[in-house]
């Protein structure tokens, strides 16, 4: 393995980060103990903020990008991972303080590693990636919260297009939920319809600023947006519902009242994937093996090469991009 291979590194320039394509070699890895050769990753939000520079993502330079990775263990230092495994890393700092998966090879710490589940091959699981395991982790808040039921009531999805949108919706719709999706693109309407959305709003009613509380509606929603859209949701959610905020695609604010909380009980359930403990992400990876609809994941997906991600990011950061990024490193 003395080859050379091409990998995204964030380095800093006047204290700004700067992202460039550079040949790494094993020895310019961190020493972990597990090497994996990495078939795919994945385009994620968070991605396009480090990639595109917009964002100040990793935390220490220089550092290779990329959230999350699948590929096969060739060396393990660790008796928990042998060569030959096939493992998926979601999160856990890659990309912030941690080397990532925009490199053909990593060298990555074995309490990270998930094995790859039977159900999803790499490509898949990189379909999947952070935004769907994030979208599965909302969807089992939800439903520990308890306040869902199949076939009763409606389940607001905003966001519904990009990524975390995407998955959640065809989860839902698979364990029984009347989905409603809120998108500022109407032209993917019918997209939305074939994941099992049944209803639509236009993602501009929610932007705007509403009352306290409003006309009760949504037993439960899954929110990526935040902002003025997470306050009005949370105004509109019914008696004892819950909402599951994991994003900020509108902005990080939160300008609303304690009122949805305290006088009709409603949750705000809070969702991280970055440190999520493993017990947690075995059962949202469980929840996706057991509701995700393969042919819905390919809907979703297209597959791009590394060379492509500068143009991804900024496409993604302007809410452009539908469904999810599979990121061929290879
Ligand atoms: P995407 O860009 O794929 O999806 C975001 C969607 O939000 C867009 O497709 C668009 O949907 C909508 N949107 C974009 N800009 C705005 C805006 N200004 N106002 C209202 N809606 C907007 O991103 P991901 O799905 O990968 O991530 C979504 C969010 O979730 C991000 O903020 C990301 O950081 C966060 N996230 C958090 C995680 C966690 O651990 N908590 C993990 C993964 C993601 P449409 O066109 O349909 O309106």
């Amino acid at each position: 393995m003395s080859e050379t291979f091409t990998a995204i590194v964030i380095d800093a320039v006047d204290g700004k980060p700067k992202p460039e394509f550079r040949q790494l070699s094993i020895s310019d890895l961190p020493d972990n103990d597990v090497l994996v050769e990495i078939a795919f990753s994945t385009l994620n939000y968070k991605d396009g903020l480090a990639v595109s520079g917009k964002g100040r993502i990793a935390r220490r330079t220089p550092l290779v990008a990329g959230i999350d990775l699948a590929g096969t263990v060739v060396e393990s230092r660790s008796p928990l991972w042998k060569t030959g495994d096939k493992v998926v890393v979601n999160g856990f700092g890659l990309s912030e303080t941690e080397w990532g998966g925009y490199s053909r090879f990593q060298r990555l710490k074995p309490e990270w590693l998930m094995r790859l589940p039977e159900t999803f091959s790499f490509e898949q699981a990189m379909a999947i990636g952070t935004a769907g395991y994030t979208a599965a982790l909302c969807v089992n808040a939800l439903e520990d919260w308890g306040s869902i039921k199949p076939g009763e009531g409606e389940v607001l999805v905003t966001g519904a297009a990009g990524g975390v949108g995407s998955v959640a919706i065809s989860l839902l719709a698979a364990r029984g939920y009347k989905v409603t999706a809120s998108t500022g693109r109407p032209e993917t309407h019918d997209y939305l319809a074939s994941l099992g959305a049944s209803a639509f709003i236009d993602r501009a009613s929610l932007a705007e600023k509403g009352g306290p509380l409003q006309k009760e509606r949504w037993s439960g929603a899954v929110d990526s947006v935040g902002s003025t859209t997470l306050a009005n949701v949370l105004a509109q959610t019914v008696y004892g519902g819950g909402v599951a905020a994991c994003g900020l695609a509108g902005g990080a604010d939160l300008p609303g009242t304690v009122l949805p909380h305290i006088l009709r009980g409603v949750a705000l359930l809070g969702v991280d994937s970055v440190m999520a403990p493993m017990a947690k992400r075995l059962r949202a990876w469980q929840t996706l093996s057991e509701s995700l609809d393969i042919k819905h994941l390919s809907a979703l997906t297209k597959v791009e090469p590394m060379s492509n991600l500068p143009e991804l990011a900024d496409a993604i950061i302007a809410g452009q991009i539908r469904g999810r990024v599979v990121i061929d490193v290879r």
